[in-house]
């Protein structure tokens, strides 16, 4: 297509174009020695490529620069996916994937993994009494502490809150015992941390590595066998055997029942009047849950109070008594004209005092039905534990400062001394019916039961005696100075109707000897 006379650097310029054009920016055109126009074009088209390639370089450049920091952040998305950032170790998620690691290997040339879970007892405590801060002190440290006591191949994973878990891929019973062991003697040295040695135990469950099991069975299996730990008591370790299974479903089963028997409306009150020994005049009653269970019908707190405690449900129960307690008092309050110094005895469990937020909404349900806080009084069951217990003694506090009464019930079962009463702040002690029970068998019995009374009142306290049956008993009580008494002799659990009706014909209680018979 070239014309005969025309100039062949335009040819050459062309090409230079097609060059650039499939991307080649790299051609370069030599300018004649001529150095006319056509020269000036060529050497324009020269230095336009230059910069054009440049800017492309520079633009590979950066397209590499952004890729690696995209991996990057890529591998830290990762890393943070399947890392625990309190601690480092591996969280449920990479945990998961290390057990079916170790399932695939143990198909072919290794022993089944074994997992290994732990829980802190009572972590709560450091948390609450310490502050979060030193809470996650202690979770760092003893995070550091299960690694060093692992093999190479082992992962220590924390699933949240303080809960560990160990896989250990290949490993013999004996082996998986003994890291469960040396996880034990490694949280036994006390952690400093500031001011402050802390002392902490855990519950071990243990899962021996079974062929057939997935990282799902082998993870629920040792949760299992760490709650039977956690029942055992501190510090133990405990392995999975089938039979846990069922427990742990009919557990389950309870919790959700309990549950829906709360929205339900399944759950009652009957309330035992307390009266004044001497004459018998009610003082007050003791509001006591009942459970209508849709199949086995009417459950007492003893067979539920342990479970809503373990499961949580305890807090949503526990309003739902104070609720319907100082109701029903509203209720009396409306229809007698006048109450006198009767109050309203409600149980509560040391776990419900800790709970943040109670004082609050105990004032807020007296300030609904306008009761005096006077008209309440508390009973504080397992109250042994909640010496040392900064929170709870808090909460006892501000109760006591709201003008509630504190009681501590069922005084006289396991630890309970004088200089702990002394420590709490509370009003009152229930005496236990055991040690009523007691009453009359021989001399030494009845010394026993005069003492405890004495040192009641020796510290300042009222004393409130449970579980009187006989005429006997209210005879010898009366003879040790007791004052405040209840028990089936005057009055069994009864319903709230009932008590208006009591408290309207205001007699006094004359009882006569009985045994229980509306519960079985
Ligand atoms: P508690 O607070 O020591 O209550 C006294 C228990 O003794 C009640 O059992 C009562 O029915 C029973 N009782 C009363 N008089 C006599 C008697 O003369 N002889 C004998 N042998 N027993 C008598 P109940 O109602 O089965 O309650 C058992 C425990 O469950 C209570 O012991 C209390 O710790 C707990 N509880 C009951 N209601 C509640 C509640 O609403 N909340 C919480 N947290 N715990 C509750
Ligand atoms: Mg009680
Ligand atoms: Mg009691």
């Amino acid at each position: 297509m070239t014309e005969p006379d025309q100039d062949p650097r335009l040819d050459q310029i062309l090409d230079l174009m097609i060059q650039f054009a499939s991307g080649d920016m790299k051609a370069r055109l030599k300018p004649s020695p001529a150095r006319d126009t056509i020269d000036a074009i060529i050497t324009g088209f020269n230095l336009l490529a230059e910069e054009l390639d440049l800017m492309y370089q520079n633009l590979e450049a950066r397209v590499a620069e952004r890729t690696k920091l995209l991996r990057r952040a890529q591998k830290d998305l990762e890393l943070l996916a399947l890392t625990d950032s309190l601690t480092g170790l591996a969280n449920r998620t990479l945990l998961g994937d290390r057990i079916g690691q170790a399932i695939v290997r143990s198909d072919r040339d290794a022993l089944p993994p074994a997992v290994l879970m732990l829980d802190l007892d009572e972590f709560k405590y450091i948390n609450d009494s310490l502050g979060h801060g030193a809470g996650d002190g202690v979770l760092r440290e003893i995070a550091s502490r299960l690694r060093s006591t692992v093999r190479e191949i082992d992962t220590v994973a924390r699933l949240g809150g303080d809960e560990f878990a160990i896989v250990m891929p290949d490993v013999t019973e004996e082996g998986a015992l003994l890291v469960a062991h040396r996880a034990l003697t490694a949280l036994q040295d006390p952690i400093v941390l500031g001011d402050n040695s802390i002392q902490v135990t855990a519950s071990i469950g243990l899962r021996f590595g079974m062929r057939g099991l997935s990282a799902d069975d082998l993870l629920r299996d040792a949760d299992i066998a760490m709650y039977e730990a956690k029942g055992e008591g501190k510090g133990k370790v405990q392995v999975f055997e089938p039979s846990m299974h069922r427990a742990s479903v009919q557990r389950l089963q309870m919790v959700s029942e309990l549950r829906q028997a709360i929205s339900d409306g399944q759950l009652s009150l009957r309330y035992q009047p307390i009266v004044r020994l001497a004459d018998g005049r009610i003082v007050g009653a003791e509001a006591l849950i009942r459970w209508d269970h849709p199949t086995r019908g009417l459950t007492l707190p003893n067979n539920f109070i342990a479970l809503a405690e373990e499961s949580g449900l305890i807090s949503d129960l526990g309003q739902w008594v104070l609720r319907t307690g100082l109701a029903d008092l509203a209720q009396w309050g409306a229809t007698v004209p006048d109450l006198g110094e009767f109050a309203l005895h409600v149980n509560i469990t040391a776990t419900e005092l800790r709970r943040h937020g109670l004082i609050d909404h105990v004032q807020r349900i007296l300030d609904d039905f306008g009761t005096p806080p006077s008209r309440l009084a508390l009973e504080v069951s397992g109250s042994t534990m909640i010496t040392g217990d900064v929170s709870a003694m808090q909460a006892l506090v501000e109760l006591k400062e709201l003008g509630v009464s504190i009681e501590i019930d069922d005084f006289g079962t396991g630890y309970s001394s004088i200089a702990y009463l002394r420590e709490l702040p509370v009003n009152a002690v229930k005496v236990d019916k055991s040690l009523v029970a007691a009453i009359g068998k021989d001399d030494a019995q009845n010394a026993f039961v005069r003492a405890v009374l004495q040192l009641i009142e020796s510290v300042g306290l009222r004393a409130i005696v449970e579980g009187i049956e006989t005429a006997n008993q209210v005879g010898e009580l009366l003879r040790a100075g007791a004052v405040y008494g209840q028990g089936y002799y005057f009055s069994m659990p009864v319903d709230a109707r009932q008590i208006a009706g009591l408290l309207a014909a205001d007699l006094p209680l004359h009882g006569r000897d009985q045994r229980e018979s509306t519960s079985r």
